[in-house]
């Protein structure tokens, strides 16, 4: 280790203290996030306690050219929170305190490290309820959900993470501390800088706080797992059912027949509610006011679409416990790695006309291709939001699965990210959905905000 380097360690100690600062053996245990499985590479993982130390951290940082890559729960599933042994891991796990929490204005402000699901209990406890919600939300982090613009099962109803957010605090390279920390639905007053940071990927600046905005929950929550022959079916019912239901359909997933058997076979600990013989599965969530109304209202409409065969089986959840049974179909993902020893995971998004035949010529390409390759798709259909879990083969050609995954979206207007970001794993696909004229414009915002290029270098796009 150079003198240098040495000495900005120490400089760091001194600012976060000896627990906040770990090198060397103290690293060791340390994983590179749940979905990884390898250890975790930096040169320090460094843990402020405040935004005081977060700016002094970046100060020392900016002066010595010294990389930092934020990480919130390192749940990420596009490497934007990987690094190398050479780089500062800035990790918000000490700053992870819920400040206030004010019902009556339902706001909650939070440091960035808040773990998701604390806020949703936080929020429970006066009858309030934090729209963001998704699979990893028993270990991300607000800060990370806001630099990924996270998504999740909730954005039918509520929006993404952007609408969640009231006002937020950064650090940028430099040690600036920028506080946009309004709590205002409203507030046209020039560049909106704060959403500058949504979905920025801790390239131009590291969350601290934020203030979220709460809804009322939901007196209860109705989830039912339908069996539907046909696409063209899939797409009528999510019309059919928001139409019927105004306002109250808060999740519409959609699971092609091999997820659904995957995740219902003897690979998983869930037995299947329906058979799987039928193509598609929608699982769905309605919001209810009055629970006998309510319940006898969507059992009228599941009869009704039985009886006309929009549907040709389905089971209406009758306890919480059924409802979260129903969820683990869709959210646990410990069948496929207990069947396969590696997935390659996608997360697009195109519009709902053109989903079903991309899904077939992708797989047909693939299996063409790799014979004994398989494809698992399934994704918030409710927002046109496409995942596929591959399982690619002997062959392991990740950029000619990509390739396949990703090419046809450009001629059908699609994403190669719908949620997740880019990082480093779509870093080379960026170009099929965001324009020369686009990248370059956020290629001029990274120089003008982090001209030393410290901050997450190299993640998203490079420079
Ligand atoms: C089982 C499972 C299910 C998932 N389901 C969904 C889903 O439905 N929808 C969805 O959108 N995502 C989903 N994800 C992906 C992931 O959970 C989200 O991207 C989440 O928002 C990441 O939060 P994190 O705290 O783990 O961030 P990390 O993984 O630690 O970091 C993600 C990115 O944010 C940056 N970052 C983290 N904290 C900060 C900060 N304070 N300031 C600036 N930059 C920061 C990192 O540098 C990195 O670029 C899922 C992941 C798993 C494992």
């Amino acid at each position: 280790m150079s003198v240098q380097t040495e000495k900005l360690l120490q400089q760091l100690e001194a600012i976060v203290g000896e627990a906040g600062i770990l090198t060397g053996a103290a690293l060791a245990g340390r994983s590179a996030g749940i979905w990884s499985g390898s250890a975790l590479e930096a040169l320090a993982l460094v843990r402020p306690r405040s935004t005081d130390e977060v700016s002094r951290v970046m100060r020392a940082c900016h002066a010595a050219g010294q990389v930092v890559v934020p990480a919130g729960g390192m749940t990420g599933l596009a490497g934007g929170h990987w690094s190398t042994a050479t780089d500062i891991l800035l990790s918000t796990e000490r700053m992870n305190r819920i400040e206030t929490m004010d019902a009556r204005a339902r706001t909650m402000v939070v440091e960035a490290g808040v773990i998701l699901q604390s806020v949703h209990e936080r929020a429970a406890e006066d009858g309030l309820m934090f729209a963001l919600d998704l699979g990893a939300r028993a270990s991300c982090t607000i800060g990370g959900n806001i630099a990924t613009n996270a998504g999740g099962v909730r954005v039918l109803r509520y929006g993404m993470m952007r609408d969640q957010v009231l006002g937020l605090e950064a650090v940028l390279a430099d040690g600036t501390v920028v506080s946009s920390m309004f709590d205002v639905l409203k507030n046209n007053t020039g560049y909106d800088l704060r959403q500058m940071f949504l979905g920025s990927e801790g390239t131009l600046g590291i969350v601290t706080r934020a203030v979220l905005r709460l809804h009322e929950a939901p007196l209860a929550t109705e989830t039912a797992l339908l069996a539907v022959p046909t696409w063209d079916q899939v797409m009528e019912l999510l019309r059919y059912f928001d139409a019927a239901l105004p306002g109250a359909l808060a999740a519409f997933e959609v699971l092609w027949r091999d997820f659904y058997r995957l995740n219902t076979g003897p690979c998983s600990s869930v037995d299947p509610p329906l058979d799987g013989d039928t193509p598609y599965y929608i699982l769905m969530d309605v919001f209810i006011a009055d629970i006998d109304e309510g319940r006898a209202r969507l059992e009228s409409l599941l009869t009704t679409c039985l009886e006309q065969g929009e549907i040709v089986d389905g089971s209406l959840a009758a306890s919480e416990a059924e409802r979260a049974r129903l969820w683990q179909i869709r959210e646990n993902f410990e069948p496929e790695q207990k069947k396969f020893d590696l997935i390659y995971g996608y997360d697009v998004s195109l519009p709902l006309e053109s989903m079903a035949d991309y899904v077939e010529s992708v797989r047909s390409e693939l299996t063409a291709r790799f014979a004994d390759a398989e494809l698992f798709a399934y994704g918030h259909i409710g927002d046109g939001n496409l995942h596929f879990s591959i399982y690619p083969g002997r062959a392991r050609d990740r950029d000619a699965v990509d390739e396949m995954v990703y090419f046809p979206l450009r001629a059908l207007h699609g994403s190669v990210s719908a949620e997740h970001g880019i990082g480093l794993e779509k870093k080379a696909y960026l170009e099929y959905t965001r324009s020369a004229a686009e990248i370059e414009l956020m290629r001029k915002t990274k120089r003008m905000m982090d001209p030393g290029n410290i901050l997450n270098p190299g993640k998203l796009f490079d420079l």
